[in-house]
């Protein structure tokens, strides 16, 4: 029998303001026994304000409830799969959240001296050295805070590669199945972005790359696996080409889920690429909290990493700052430690055979769903899937439904949706990523869902096009949200 899966309950909670009622509080005291003592009068009146105008008052009872209903209405990996593709959503064991709040890694100050700080070092040269082995890099710079950030790093750093031999050049090169941010980065680095379209299997086209990398080209950027989930399989090829005209391969690495233990991008021609540790390694994501991108380069790129680099002095590590053709800091103090804590011990948890296992299992589960939705769902690339499988709503909008309804359909099945409208080189993407922290009864209910909101589309499409219909809220205006957010209540 079909189990419906059903969504969290869903209180009409007020705004916490809304609930408030003049002299209730969330405390109880006992009388005072000594005078009383005004701790403001301490700080001044500069730096005191008497009152907050209609500042919430409420018993305790009712602030627990306010922020546990809240806390309810957010979709979250505990809570149930995420298979936002390209996001790599997986679950992070809570041993590694368990590492970072010890004392000794959680309450250090990047100012710290040297002499006191020797472990958080040895931490991170530890990492450095895991991540070159796992790229098969020969340097690793743990600086960037984020993906997009490690991109424009690597740039910055073949731009003075480049510069250094004469010539920046002008132009990067990138693939239609690219992330977005790649030409952001590109741009930012001061190159202008040239297109390069994929051929029929969904792949890098070699021919028109040929013709592409001219003496103004310093750059390839290229999503391996790119965006459909797709190995370039003719990378080794691109990297030739690239080399033999003085160009740089430049790869993002954001999807290294599918690799991990497998491939390592140094062996097919990599020069540059980023990895994200808030993806791939074990920091949770989606929140906008702090993330980590690292950058690992070949070694003609190496002088020109980020300072200050970690050095071995004897027995001892030290910050060095002397490093003339360094590109200087993109970020302040060394880089996110927090998520470099949990990514050195989700990597020495596992160990090589754990990572490759992981790697192994998350494009076993892509391939699960690609084989039972493919009946379902137009897949319009027939490639092999990795990590994510990408279809297109071909057969629903025959009825006049599209994937971003889909997706919102999905909610009212307790799922977040999958990545919407991406890649764009699909018309109307549905693009999952399951990743392999999901068991084969999870990816049953999601085939569940997803089978039965195909056949809504066919026989009942206006339920799917009104969905969700079992949130709080329904649709929401999200060009208002994003354009003219209102973040701040004011009494009225
Ligand atoms: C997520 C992602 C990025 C950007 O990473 P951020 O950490 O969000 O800046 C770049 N490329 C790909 C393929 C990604 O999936």
């Amino acid at each position: 029998m079909r189990s419906r899966v059903r969504p969290n309950i869903s209180f009409n909670e007020p705004l916490i303001f809304e609930r408030s009622s003049p002299g209730k509080v969330a405390y109880q005291l006992p009388e005072l026994d000594v005078p009383a003592a005004d701790p403001l009068a301490a700080l001044g009146p500069e730096n005191t304000r008497s009152e907050i105008e209609d500042f919430p008052e409420v018993s305790e009872v009712e602030a627990i409830r306010h922020y546990t209903r809240l806390s309810t209405w957010n979709y979250a990996i505990e809570y149930g799969m995420y298979p936002l593709g390209s996001c790599t959503m997986k679950y992070n064991p809570r041993i590694n959240e368990l590492v970072a709040r010890l004392d000794g890694l959680a309450l250090t100050h990047p100012y710290r001296p040297e002499a006191l700080a020797q472990g958080s070092m040895e931490i991170m040269a530890r990492l450095q050295a895991s991540l070159a082995e796992i790229t098969g890099m020969d340097a690793v710079t743990l600086q960037p805070a984020a993906g997009a950030q490690g991109e424009l790093t690597a740039l910055l750093m073949i731009r003075a590669l480049l510069a250094s031999r004469g010539n920046p050049r002008r132009k990067v090169l990138i693939p239609d199945s690219a992330h977005g941010t790649n030409p952001a980065s590109a741009a930012i680095a001061g190159y202008a972005v040239q297109n390069i379209k994929s051929n029929d299997a969904g792949m890098l086209d070699i021919a028109a790359l040929e013709q592409s990398v001219t003496e103004d080209v310093a750059a390839l950027m290229v999503t391996n696996p790119n965006t459909l989930g797709i190995f370039e399989e003719n990378i080794v090829h691109a990297a030739e080409v690239l080399h033999a005209r003085g160009a740089l391969l430049y790869m993002d690495g954001a999807n290294m889920n599918a690799l991990m233990g497998i491939a390592r991008p140094g062996d097919f021609g990599v020069d540059a690429l980023h990895l994200n540790l808030h993806k791939t390694f074990s920091t949770p994501h989606g929140g906008g909290g702090p993330g980590a991108g690292p950058v690992a380069v070949k070694q003609s790129l190496e002088p020109f990493l980020p300072i200050p680099r970690l050095r071995s002095v004897g027995k001892k590590w030290a910050w060095d700052y002397e490093r003339r053709h360094s590109i200087g800091r993109v970020r302040a103090f060394y880089g996110s430690f927090g998520v470099l804590v949990r990514a050195l011990a989700y990597i020495l948890a596992h160990g090589g055979p754990g990572l490759r296992k992981v790697t192994l299992d998350a494009v076993l589960n892509a391939n699960y769903l690609r084989k039972k939705l493919e009946g379902v769902y137009e897949l319009p690339y027939q490639s092999p899937t990795m990590h994510e499988v990408v279809f297109s709503d071909d057969r629903q909008a025959r009825h006049g439904v599209r994937t971003g309804e889909i997706a919102k359909r999905l909610i009212d099945y307790g799922f977040h949706p999958y990545t919407v409208s991406f890649p764009l080189i699909v018309r109307g993407a549905l693009m999952i990523e399951p990743t392999e922290t999901e068991t084969k009864h999870e990816l049953d209910r999601y085939v569940e869902a997803m089978t039965q909101i195909a056949e809504e589309v066919e026989n009942d499409p206006e339920i799917v096009k009104g969905a969700p219909h079992e949130t709080r809220t329904s649709r929401v205006d999200e060009v208002a949200a994003a354009r003219k957010p209102v973040l701040r209540w004011k009494p009225v």
